[in-house]
């Protein structure tokens, strides 16, 4: 399947391989109504193997999220067959109510109503912590 084969959506290129699943669950793919494909293991000369997810629907990307995921992830906009807008993603500086802060005694385990919300630390080892607590969150 080439990138063009989809006329308008957009294109989810330099997944690193085996992510493409988590990726599709934490965009909330399934709710879609258009046609999803996920290729796995592409082969790329930049990454070994890749893996890339087309969306035929100009569907409303959380970037921050996606930027949290994998930075290095390639965001393509497709139309009228043709990549009309490639995006870099970053590291976001704030994530919220994207992960679960996972120490017990955290104020988010204790009340339900408080965002998660997760601060970069540490951009070059892609470090998050918990905003109340301090607590890192495990990378993806
Ligand atoms: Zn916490």
């Amino acid at each position: 399947m080439r990138i063009d084969s989809i006329k308008n959506g957009i294109v989810l290129d330099h997944i690193k391989a085996g992510k493409s699943m988590e990726i599709y669950e934490v965009l909330g793919l399934s709710k879609l109504d258009c046609s999803v494909a996920i290729i796995k293991n592409v082969p790329s000369k930049k990454m070994g193997k890749k893996d890339i997810l087309k969306i035929a629907d100009k569907f409303d990307i959380d970037l921050d999220v996606l930027g949290y995921i994998d930075p290095d992830i390639t965001v393509c906009i497709i139309e009228d067959g043709k990549i009309v807008e490639k995006r870099q993603l970053e590291l976001p500086e704030k994530i919220v109510n994207v992960v679960k802060c996972k120490n017990p005694r955290c104020i988010t385990s204790v009340e339900q109503e408080i965002d998660h919300v997760f601060k970069l630390a540490d951009r070059e080892k892609r470090i998050y912590r918990c905003q109340y607590c301090e607590a890192k969150q495990p990378k993806y």
